[in-house]
């Protein structure tokens, strides 16, 4: 039972280093990512052709569950690759899939999800994050805010408005934007990006961000599903 294998490895690996984790208010060791990797956490709904496990949401919410009881840091990190897996699996394009799914299944590629903006949070439709295409790359220019796990992480499933005559969700699009990986010392090392971090109480081991973007480039083939203006239906 899945159920009982996340429940052994939460109670063995989590539940004795948890609290010191938060009193530290340390990033999530990287030992424990590479044994969530390997139990498969990152591909659990990932098909199989694609190197996941192919299981169901379902089988997501149980391990969520049961990791969660460990330390929610824990619990929620593989549902960062469950938003980014669920967006290419349903918007992305052929040669998308075959790219980005192996390696967010494998833990190879940690993502983070970019939405949220300083005034826009559930009324993500109205966002003010521009993209524009200059030749082969989108400059993308705006603010994020409670961007969770977004220095440690490899690319951003990063929502920007790409007709600028529009302001609800018809303008915008997803981008599938690669980023350098932070260090604690530089944690946005990447070019047109910075970042500042919002200390939180209770939620901690990926921490939250504000993001400003300022002519930060995307490569044109990474545009989500390769059209503008598809968010709405990824
Ligand atoms: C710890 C943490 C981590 C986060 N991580 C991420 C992340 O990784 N990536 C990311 O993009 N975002 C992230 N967020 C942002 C999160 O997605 C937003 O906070 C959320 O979408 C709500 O937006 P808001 O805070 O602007 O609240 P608002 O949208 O202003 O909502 C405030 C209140 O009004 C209610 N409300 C809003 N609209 C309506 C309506 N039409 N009818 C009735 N009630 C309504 C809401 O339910 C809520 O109670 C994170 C937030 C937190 C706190």
């Amino acid at each position: 039972m899945i159920r009982d294998q996340f429940r052994r490895y939460a109670d063995d690996r989590v539940v004795p280093n948890a609290h010191q984790w938060h009193l530290d208010d340390q990033l999530i060791p990287m030992e424990i990512i590479t044994e969530l990797a390997e139990l498969g956490v990152f591909g659990l709904t990932i098909p199989e052709e694609f190197g996941g496990l192919g299981l169901s949401k379902a089988s997501m919410v149980v391990v969520s569950e049961e990791l969660s009881r460990g330390y929610i840091g824990v619990g929620s990190l593989g549902t960062r690759s469950e938003i980014a897996a669920e967006l290419i699996i349903g918007g992305g394009t052929e040669a998308q899939k075959a790219q980005w799914l192996p390696a967010l299944a494998s833990g190879e590629i940690l993502p983070t999800a970019v939405f949220t903006e300083p005034n826009t949070g559930s009324d993500l439709g109205s966002l003010r994050t521009r993209a524009v295409r200059e030749g082969d790359e989108y400059s993308v220019t705006g603010n994020k805010t409670w961007i969770t796990h977004a220095a440690r992480t490899h690319v951003m499933t990063l929502l920007a408005r790409t007709d600028p005559e529009t302001s609800d969700y018809r303008g915008l699009s997803m981008f599938l934007a690669e980023k350098t990986p932070g260090t604690e010392a530089e944690p946005f090392p990447t070019a047109g990006m910075t970042g500042g971090e919002i200390e939180v109480l209770g939620y901690r081991g990926m921490k939250e961000y504000e993001l400003g973007f300022d002519g930060f480039k995307v490569k044109a083939e990474n545009l989500l599903g390769a059209s503008r203006g598809r968010a709405s239906n990824s």
